[in-house]
């Protein structure tokens, strides 16, 4: 890499929501910026959580100097856990980011020997080769920040995850007049958050939320009130709580982060609330419906979180009925709206009222839409421009805004996982691509790749059906009968006849092979499953996993 030069690897969330990974280099010294995760789709089976592909990093683990996360949400923090086994270097954030980080490596064992550096709204710090300005944004969590790193090619701006809230619950407002500054000093690129990329005109204040609340509760006086939203949207829960309170309501919170993640925001006098609000959920039948208002977990339908819970009568103290109303507070998140769909049914059986974002106004994006994404171009005005933090659809959309903000052809840059950019004074290019794939985690037991689980799917669309028989090796004869074990195959639970006649010629076929003097096992079971397959290949389109086990004793 030529002096004079910056690069930028895209390690995750280009092309996704979630995983977002960057890492940005000069005079070979390299920052990190976050490190999160991805939750799977439902096909993904047996996967738990997707993270970056970290070899890159970790080959080059001398040079990192450090991470810098922009907000403590899990899909740029998540990641963490793994990264820092192998890149154990200074971890910088507002004191709730780096809180809720700690938190969760501390679950997993590996915050012990981490070194955590808090920064303070409006701070420059020196990191690794820049010095990293940290300004505060709005975002669906409090504290967040967009980066400043000032390089030798001018400013590089990183957004992180914002929208323009104006009158947002803590006050604390997007810093427009040092991003204008900032602008004026030169930068030489934005990297800016792209999820609403799509959306026309301005994301809703979050104060809008409270509202909605306010008036959903004052028509219900008699109720009990149940809302579900992220644990880490502090600013959320203080709306309920202030709601809840002003109409003498006890506070119930349900599910574990909500409990740990309010302590957090209490300690950092983030979030206003007395103890003595709070009732514990084992005395909630102690009040009427009206005088207290739960808040829970599980609004994105996680089977495992409070409302899921609720929904199937599965939680202690508390069953939810018809003097009940659940609110969501959220909006699904791509590919969670098939299990919210049936938590929100399971809640009607229930007999429950519910009410969420499809048709009351109880949810805000934390995202910037395109007026809000207009306003950060102008004040930043870039040389260059990437879109980063979303799927491939937005991040065209945010390339198309910032060709209309005036921005030339040459100088946008549509990127995606692994890619590599380079910029200098002279402009941007692409330098290269880096292994940038899904990495699967399942469960305890570790890793996966693509293979596995490809060889999941075809086992949950077509079912398994195993061939067994052994072999008499001296004699040349079968001597265990061929069997066949069916798992999840249609066709095969139902229709003996098929089984007959597909163990007829598997028989007959491995017989004819021994006439002809085989007794090479793996060769017997191809011979095996090619005439499993003939056959069935014949009567249906769909076919079952073939596994052989033929046994040469
Ligand atoms: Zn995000
Ligand atoms: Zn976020």
């Amino acid at each position: 890499m030529a002096k004079d030069t910056i690069r930028v690897t895209f390690l995750g969330g280009l092309g996704e929501i979630g995983r977002n990974c960057l890492a940005l280099e000069q005079d070979g010294r390299i920052v990190i910026v976050d490190a999160g995760l991805m939750f799977p789709e439902p096909t993904m089976y047996g996967v738990d959580i997707i993270l970056p592909d970290f070899r890159w990093l970790i080959d080059r683990r001398d040079r990192v100097d450090a991470i810098v996360l922009t907000h403590g949400h899990e899909d740029h923090t998540g990641a963490l856990r793994y990264l820092v086994k192998d890149v154990n270097v200074p971890i910088y954030g507002s004191a709730l980011t780096l809180g809720f980080a700690r938190h969760r490596l501390t679950e997993a064992k590996v915050a012990k020997d981490l070194t955590f550096i808090e920064v303070a709204d409006g701070e420059r710090r020196r990191i690794g080769p820049f010095e990293v300005e940290f300004i505060p944004v709005t975002h669906s969590v409090p504290s967040a920040h967009a980066l400043a790193f000032h390089t030798k090619v001018g400013i590089v701006v990183h957004s992180g995850d914002f929208k323009l809230d104006l009158t947002p619950i803590d006050g604390r407002r997007t810093d427009v007049a040092r991003l204008a500054a900032i602008g004026d000093e030169g930068v030489a690129l934005l990297l800016c958050d792209s999820t609403n990329a799509e959306e026309p005109g301005f994301t809703a204040s979050e104060r809008s939320v409270g509202g909605a609340l306010r008036r959903l509760f004052l028509e219900r006086p008699k109720r009990r009130m149940v809302v579900a939203c992220f644990a880490s949207h502090i600013h959320r829960v203080q709306q309920i709580i202030d709601v809840a309170r002003e109409q003498n309501r006890k506070i119930v919170l349900m599910g574990r982060s909500m409990e740990t993640n309010v302590k957090l925001a209490r300690k950092l006098h983030l979030l206003h609330v007395d103890t003595a609000d709070f009732i514990d959920v084992e005395n909630i039948d102690r009040f009427e419906p009206g005088e207290v208002c739960v808040i829970c977990t599980g609004s994105q339908g996680e089977p495992l979180a409070a409302l899921s819970k609720l929904s199937r009568g599965d939680a202690r103290y508390l069953q939810v009925g018809a003097d009940d109303t659940v609110i969501l507070s959220s909006h699904p998140i791509p590919g969670n709206e098939w299990t919210v769909g049936r938590v929100i049914d399971d809640l009607h059986r229930a007999g429950t009222e519910v009410i969420h974002s499809g048709h009351e106004p109880v949810h805000a994006s934390g995202h910037a839409r395109q007026g809000e994404l207009r306003m950060f171009h102008q004040l930043v005005r870039p040389r260059n421009f990437v879109p980063v933090h979303g799927e491939y659809r937005h991040m065209v959309h945010h390339a198309d805004l910032a060709l209309s903000m005036g921005l030339s052809e040459k100088h946008v840059v549509i990127c995606e996982d692994g890619d590599q950019i380079e910029v200098t004074a002279a402009g941007i290019r692409r330098s290269g691509q880096v292994p940038a794939g899904f990495h699967y985690i399942d469960g305890s037991a570790g890793d996966l790749d693509e293979k596995p689980l490809e060889e999941r799917r075809m086992l949950a669309e077509f079912g398994v059906l195993q061939i067994a028989a052994g072999i008499d090796r001296d004699r040349g004869v079968i001597r265990q009968p061929v069997r066949l074990t069916a798992r999840g195959w249609f066709d095969g639970e139902s229709d003996r006849d098929l089984i007959t006649s597909v163990t007829t010629s598997v028989r007959d076929a491995l017989e004819s092979a021994l006439r002809d003097g085989d007794r090479d096992e793996s060769s017997l079971n191809k011979v095996a499953q090619r005439a499993a397959g003939r056959l069935l290949g014949q009567k249906f389109r769909r076919q079952p996993v073939l596994l052989a086990a033929i046994v040469v004793l």
